[in-house]
């Protein structure tokens, strides 16, 4: 078992993935980054400048291996997204590095698809 367990740099699905879309917790679905606040950091891991909605995340401090650090995780769920670190891009200066496998990645036009078929579903719906 590897809950709290980082994937291999440079092994992630979404390393290298740079589609336009939202990235959510793979766990419960809530949405945590877009496209646009990721960028390649080099560091091996998808990174992202800022969450979708601060809310979405919430930061715990790590002490392990001798490191503080700011663990990140799903403020719904709990689930191990990665760490943060303050040496991203501007505005925030801040570098969310996630593991992919905490990830599920959908593209805009799946996302409009979705919208299209939630809309024109009369029925109220309760979030999922
Ligand atoms: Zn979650």
């Amino acid at each position: 078992m590897r809950k709290k367990g980082t994937e291999r740099p440079h092994t992630g699905l979404y390393d290298q993935h740079f589609v336009k879309g939202a990235y959510f917790c793979a766990a419960c679905g809530l949405e945590l980054f877009k496209s646009d606040s990721k960028f390649d950091a080099g560091c091996g891991w998808p990174s992202f400048s800022i969450p979708s909605a601060e809310k979405h995340i919430t930061k715990n401090k790590d002490f392990t291996f001798g490191m503080v650090r700011t663990e990140v995780v799903c403020s719904r769920c709990g689930g191990h997204l990665g760490h943060v670190f303050n040496d991203g891009p501007p505005p925030t200066g801040l570098r969310y590095c996630i593991n992919s496998e905490s990830l599920t990645f959908k593209s805009e036009e799946q996302l409009k698809l979705e919208k299209k078929a939630k809309t024109s579903d009369s029925t109220p719906t309760s979030g999922e």
